[in-house]
C-alpha cells in the first residue's frame, strides 16, 4: 500500500538533495512515481502530471517510449553485462560510439563512457592532468570553472560546482580549482554597464585570473555553454566569441559540460554548435540515453586524443575506469534514444516549440510585478522571481517564494522546479513537447504565480 511505501521509504531511504528533517517529519513531498507516457507521469495516487523538467533535465524523448525499452530487455537477454576495459567492446557500445563521434563538432574523434555526468567530468580532469604530463608541463593544473557552474557533486566536480550549498560543510572546492565571474547579466545591475560591457568584463576578469595564477598553472576551464542548474541563464550577446581567444591564447583545454545541452536540448544537437564554442572536450551524459538507463561520456578532440595515446606508449595505460564503463544495457538505450531523436525530428522540435515556450512564457508575464525576467533557449526556459522588478531585490529567503509557486503549479497538475540558488522557476521539458502542452504549462504559472503573490 502506499502508507506502507511510505513508511519503508522514511524508515531506510536517504534521498540526494533532500531536507532529510523535514521528510523524516513528513513535512516533504513523498511522491511515489508509477508511471509516466510522453511529457506525464503518473503517482501511485492516480495523479496525472505534465513533467515541464523531464525528469531532471534528463529525458529528451519524453516517457514511456517502447524502442528503448525493447532494446534494453533484448540487451538484457542477449548480454547484461561485459567490461571495456583492455580494448573489450560489445555491439552496443561500439556502435554508440560511432553514433556519437559522427553527432559530434568535426573535430572530435572518441569517447570514453561512464555512468552519469559528475563521473564524466572527473574523467575530464584526469584526461587534462594525464595529457599535461604526457607533455612535460605537470605543473598547468588549476581549473578554472565559473560561479553558479554546475559540474556534479564529486569532490573534484562537487568543487568546480560554483553554486554554495555544494561545498558547505564539504570543506570545497579543493585546492586548484577556482571560480571566475558568472555570465549573468541581470543579477549585475550594480555594474552599471550594457550587455556588451559586461561581456569584456566577464572576459577580462577570465584573463586578470589566468595572469595573476600565472598561464602556465591553469589546465583547463570548465563551462556549460549555457549556465544550467545555476538558473537558466544563457549567456550574454557575445560571450563564447570574447572568452575562447584567450583560453586559446594562454593554451588552456576547454571542457563544454554539456550534461543538460548535449543531444537537442538548444535546438542543435549540441549547444556548442549553438553557441560557435570549439571544446577540446565535452561532457555528456543525461540526454545520450534519455536517463533510460545510466550512461554518460567524455568525447575528446583529435588533437588530445594523439597526445593521450602518444602518452600510453611512454606512461602505460591510462590508469582510470569504472566497472560500468560502456555498459551493454546503458549503450543500447544510447542507440534506440539517438536513432528516436533522429527519427522524431526532437532536434527542430526543441527549437521551435522551445522558441514557442519561451516568447508564450515571457508575453503572459511580461507585466506581472514578481516577475524579474524571463529567459531561455531552445527548450529552457526560466522565471527569475523578484520582490521588486525596478530594484531587483531578492524575496527573503525565508520566503520561499519559487518553492511556494512550484507548488501551486503541482496543484495544477504542471512540474516546475525550483533551482537552488535564488527564487528561480526552471523549465526544461522533453524535447517532444507539443504548443498545446507548452499553452498548460504557461498557464499554471500564470496561475500558480498569481495565486502566490495575492
Ligand atoms: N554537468 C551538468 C551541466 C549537469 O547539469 C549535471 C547534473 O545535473 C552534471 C554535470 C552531473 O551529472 P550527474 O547528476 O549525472 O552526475
Amino acid at each position: 500500500t502506499n502508507d506502507q511505501l511510505s513508511q519503508w521509504d522514511r524508515d531506510t531511504f536517504f534521498h540526494p538533495s533532500t531536507h532529510l528533517a523535514q521528510h523524516a517529519r513528513g513535512e516533504s513531498a513523498n511522491r511515489i512515481i508509477k508511471t509516466a507516457s510522453g511529457v506525464y507521469i503518473e503517482d501511485r495516487d492516480g495523479n496525472r502530471m505534465l513533467d515541464a523538467f523531464a525528469g531532471l533535465y534528463c529525458v529528451n524523448v519524453g516517457y514511456g517510449r517502447p524502442e528503448i525499452a525493447e532494446a534494453i530487455a533484448d540487451q538484457a537477454k542477449e548480454l547484461a553485462y561485459y567490461h571495456s576495459y583492455v580494448g573489450h567492446g560489445t555491439e552496443a557500445s561500439i556502435t554508440l560510439a560511432k553514433m556519437v563521434v559522427d553527432r559530434a563538432p568535426a573535430n572530435m574523434s572518441k569517447v570514453y563512457f561512464g555512468l552519469g555526468g559528475s563521473d564524466a567530468n572527473e574523467t575530464n580532469i584526469k584526461l587534462v592532468w594525464y595529457i599535461n604530463n604526457v607533455l612535460g608541463r605537470p605543473q598547468k593544473k588549476k581549473i578554472i570553472s565559473r560561479w553558479r557552474g554546475y559540474h556534479g557533486s564529486g569532490l573534484i566536480t562537487g568543487s568546480l560546482t560554483g553554486l554554495g550549498l555544494f561545498h558547505a560543510k564539504f570543506d570545497l572546492p579543493l585546492a586548484g580549482i577556482l571560480h571566475t565571474e558568472a555570465p549573468y547579466y541581470y543579477r549585475r545591475p550594480d555594474l552599471n554597464m550594457s550587455e556588451a560591457d559586461f561581456t569584456a568584463h566577464c572576459a577580462s576578469e577570465l584573463e586578470a585570473m589566468i595572469e595573476r595564477e600565472g598561464a602556465d598553472t591553469i589546465a583547463a576551464f570548465i563551462a556549460e555553454p549555457l549556465l544550467g542548474t545555476g538558473g537558466i541563464v544563457p549567456p550574454p550577446a557575445g560571450y563564447w566569441a570574447a572568452i575562447q581567444p584567450i583560453l586559446k591564447k594562454h593554451d588552456i583545454i576547454l571542457i563544454a559540460d554539456e550534461v543538460v545541452t548535449g543531444f537537442g536540448r538548444l535546438g542543435t544537437m549540441f549547444g556548442s554548435a549553438h553557441y560557435d564554442i570549439e571544446p577540446d572536450i565535452i561532457t555528456i551524459a543525461k540526454g545520450l540515453t534519455s536517463a533510460y538507463a545510466p550512461l554518460s561520456g567524455s568525447i575528446i578532440s583529435d588533437k588530445l586524443w594523439k597526445v593521450l595515446e602518444e602518452g600510453t606508449d611512454t606512461y602505460g595505460p591510462f590508469g582510470h575506469g569504472w566497472t560500468y564503463s560502456a555498459h551493454p544495457i546503458g549503450a543500447a538505450a544510447g542507440v534506440a534514444n539517438l536513432k528516436l531523436i533522429d527519427s522524431l525530428g526532437l532536434v527542430d522540435n526543441a527549437g521551435i516549440t522551445g522558441a514557442y515556450l519561451n516568447t508564450t512564457m515571457e508575453a503572459a508575464l511580461a507585466d506581472h510585478p514578481h516577475v524579474g525576467e524571463v529567459r531561455g533557449e531552445g527548450m529552457l526556459c526560466s522565471v527569475e522571481l523578484v520582490r521588486d522588478r525596478d530594484t531587483r531585490t531578492f524575496f527573503d529567503a525565508g520566503d520561499k517564494f519559487a518553492a511556494r509557486v512550484v507548488a501551486a503549479m503541482l496543484k495544477r497538475g504542471v512540474i516546475a522546479r525550483a533551482m537552488p540558488q535564488g527564487d528561480i522557476i526552471g523549465f526544461a521539458p522533453p524535447l517532444c513537447l507539443t504548443k498545446s502542452e507548452a499553452d498548460t504549462i504557461v498557464s499554471a504559472t500564470v496561475d500558480a504565480l498569481n495565486e502566490v503573490s495575492a
